[in-house]
C-alpha cells in the first residue's frame, strides 16, 4: 500500500520539536520528501535523524520566519532539491512566556512582545504562503496548512498578542484560499486545542488542572494527533477541502 503523501515534496517550518516534529515523523511514513525547518538548528537536525532513522528523506534550514530573505531562501531551497514544493505545513510559532508576557493582561503586553508575537506567530505564515504560492502557482497546484490555534476562534485572558496573531491566521488562510482555489492550491488551517508539547509545559505548571477541566476528554492532545490531520489535510484525499480550519481539541470547541 502507498502511502498518501507518496511522491510529494513537503515543506515543515518549526520541525525542531512538538507538532512539526510529529508532523514531520507522519508526512514520512506517508512517503513524503521533506525538507524541515527550525530557528534552532540542532533541534532541526534531530528531526532529520529521526526521519532517516524511520527509513525517510529530509533535509533542513535553520533560520528565523520572521525574515523575509530566511524564508525564500528554505523555500527555494526545498523546490532545488525536490523540484517542487506539493505541501507546505507553516507551523513555527510561540507562546506568551517566549516574549516575557506570561500572566499579562492586554494593557500590559509591552510594545516588543506584541510585536515579536505578532511577527512570529503571524507575519511569518503571510511570509511562507508568499514564496511557497510563487511555486505552487508555477508548477500548477499545491497544498498549504497553517497552524492556528482554539485561541484563534476564542479570547484566552492573558494571551492577547497571540489570541490576535492566531485569528489572524484563520483570516489569512481564508483569503489565501479563495484567492488560489482557481489555481488548484488548497489552503486550510489546523486549530490545535492543548498539546503536549514544549509551549504548553508553562501553562500546565501554573494552570494545568483548571486547563483540564475545560477538555471534553479530560486530557491534552498529542502533537502525533494534530499531525495526523494535518497529513490528511496536505494530501490529495482532501482535495474538496479548502479554505477551512479544523479543530483538534478535544471536543474543547464544542463546550
Ligand atoms: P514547540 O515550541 O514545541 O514548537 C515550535 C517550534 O517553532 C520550535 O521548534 C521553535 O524553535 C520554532 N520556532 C519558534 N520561533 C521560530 C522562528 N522565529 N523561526 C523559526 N522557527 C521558530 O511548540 P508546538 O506546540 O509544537 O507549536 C507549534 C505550533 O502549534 C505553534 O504555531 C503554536 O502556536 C501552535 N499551537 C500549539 C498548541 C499547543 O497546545 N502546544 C496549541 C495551539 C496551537
Amino acid at each position: 500500500m502507498t502511502g498518501m503523501l507518496e511522491g510529494k515534496a513537503a515543506l515543515i517550518t518549526g520541525a525542531g520539536g512538538g507538532i512539526g516534529r510529529a508532523a514531520a515523523l507522519v508526512f514520512a511514513r506517508e512517503g513524503a520528501r521533506l525538507a524541515v525547518a527550525d530557528l534552532a538548528a540542532a533541534a532541526v537536525e534531530e528531526t532529520v535523524a529521526l526521519v532517516n532513522r524511520a527509513g525517510g528523506q529530509a533535509i533542513s534550514f535553520s533560520g528565523d520566519v520572521t525574515a523575509g530573505d530566511t524564508v525564500r531562501a528554505m523555500v527555494d531551497g526545498t523546490v532545488a532539491a525536490y523540484g517542487r514544493i506539493d505541501c507546505a505545513f507553516n507551523n513555527a510559532g510561540i507562546a506568551p512566556y517566549q516574549v516575557a508576557a506570561s500572566g499579562h493582561k492586554t494593557a500590559d503586553w509591552s510594545e516588543d512582545s506584541f510585536d515579536r508575537m505578532i511577527a512570529v506567530n503571524l507575519k511569518s505564515v503571510w511570509l511562507c504562503m508568499k514564496e511557497e504560492i510563487r511555486h505552487m502557482l508555477a508548477q500548477g497546484g499545491g497544498a498549504v496548512v497553517n497552524t492556528g490555534s482554539i485561541a484563534g476562534l476564542i479570547g484566552l485572558p492573558t494571551s492577547s498578542a497571540y489570541v490576535a496573531a492566531k485569528h489572524g491566521v484563520l483570516g489569512l488562510t481564508k483569503t489565501a484560499a479563495l484567492e488560489y482555489a482557481g489555481a488548484k492550491i488548497r489552503v486550510n488551517a489546523v486549530c490545535p486545542g492543548f498539546i503536549k508539547t514544549r509551549m504548553t509545559e508553562d501553562a500546565m505548571r501554573r494552570r494545568g488542572e483548571a486547563i483540564m477541566a475545560q477538555i471534553p476528554q479530560g486530557r491534552m492532545g498529542e502533537p502525533e494527533e494534530i499531525a495526523e490531520m494535518v497529513a490528511w489535510l496536505v494530501s490529495d484525499r482532501a482535495s474538496y477541502v479548502t479554505g477551512a480550519c479544523y479543530n483538534v481539541d478535544g471536543g474543547w470547541m464544542a463546550v
